[in-house]
């Protein structure tokens, strides 16, 4: 095989929803793609991204009586295996986009030659909720434990539930839960929120919300479901019960960016910067889904910005006349 045609026209990084859609329609579109999906590390970071973490999603259109995330994420997969996308079980180690083709590295990072040369690279490596570093919330995850009211507010008609956080995500989600829930307790390490006045004002007149302030969640009980939570006082170290069925992380995301820091334009939060769809500051290099979305964070919409990266790296690729 000559050098040549050895350089992948596209490598997609990343195997969520948006990936896996750029995948297939990168496929369909002959271009041969490349996808390095990752590999199981821990719970919060493993192919096929967040859904992967996910019992029922009841929100994918085409799903009318809901699908398990693992299930519908296994369905984009073969989808885009139908159409000839090649998968490696790798994490990408390094990358360098200081030119066309761009290096991209698995395993031993140190190496001078790159594992791969791309002409066109899709970059779709998601964002990570943070979480408390609870041992039970592996267990618990998508069990009355959530990191997505959007996504799981609907599970807790009438329940009691906690949202842990203190900023503009978790008033966001206390509020969208009192559509469901009898009450809502914002339960925060400090005295006052640090959401932005007019969400801190919406929450105090909410009548369904209350606060435990100065209070951090030191354990969640239940084998099986979320039976209650322990509360600890930050200031006097008292520890008390609170009786809810339903726990929401809301303490922030982390986007995936890492490999890319210096290379790729970032905002000051992490998450990358894209222009005119799904375009980088560099050209060639396409991002789509959570990694550069802090605002939506839906599987429909990283999955439609999947395909909005396709589109663009495949007229990328024929502008540019390197396919
Ligand atoms: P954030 O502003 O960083 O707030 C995270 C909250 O979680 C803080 O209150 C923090 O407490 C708390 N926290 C962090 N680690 C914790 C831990 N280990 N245990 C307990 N509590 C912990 O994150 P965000 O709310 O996700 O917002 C991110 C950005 O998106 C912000 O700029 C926000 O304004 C924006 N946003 C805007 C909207 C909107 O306008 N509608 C909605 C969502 C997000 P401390 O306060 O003590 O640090």
């Amino acid at each position: 095989m000559s050098e040549q045609s050895s350089i992948r026209n596209v490598l997609i990084i990343g195997s969520g929803p948006a990936g896996l859609t750029a995948a297939i329609y990168t496929a369909r579109a002959n271009l041969e793609p490349l996808m390095i999906e990752g590999e199981p590390s821990s719970t919060s970071d493993q192919p096929g991204g967040q859904l992967m973490l996910t019992t029922e999603v009841e929100n994918f259109p085409g799903w009318p009586d809901g699908i398990m995330g693992p299930e519908l994420m296994g369905r984009f997969r073969e989808q885009a295996l139908r159409f000839g996308t090649e998968i490696e079980t790798a994490k990408v180690s390094r990358v360098d986009l200081s030119a066309s083709p761009f290096g991209v590295w698995v395993g031993d990072p140190t190496t001078p030659e790159p594992t791969y040369r791309a002409r066109s690279v899709i970059v779709s490596t998601g964002a990570q909720s943070l979480m408390l570093g609870l041992p039970e919330e592996t267990r618990l995850l998508g069990h009355g434990l959530s990191t997505c009211a959007t996504c799981d507010g609907f599970f807790f008609r009438d329940h009691d539930i906690a949202v842990v956080g203190g900023g503009d995500s978790a008033v966001e989600e206390a509020l969208f839960l009192t559509k469901f829930a009898r009450t809502v307790t914002l339960v925060h390490r400090r005295d006052e929120l640090r959401a932005s006045k007019i969400m801190r004002d919406r929450a105090h007149a909410n009548e369904k919300i209350r606060f435990a302030w100065n209070s951090t969640v030191t354990a969640i009980h239940g084998e099986n479901t979320v039976e209650g939570v322990t509360l600890v006082d930050t200031i006097t170290g008292e520890e008390r019960p609170l009786a809810v069925t339903g726990v929401f992380v809301a303490i922030g995301h982390r986007p995936n960016t890492d490999l890319f820091v210096g290379q790729l334009d970032l905002e000051e939060s992490g998450y990358l910067i894209t222009h005119r769809g799904s375009h980088t500051n560099v050209e060639g290099v396409f991002a789509c889904g959570d990694v550069q979305d802090h605002v939506y964070r839906q599987a429909i919409t990283a999955a439609g910005s999947g395909c909005m990266a396709a589109i663009d790296a495949e007229r990328w690729l024929e502008a540019n006349d390197v396919h």
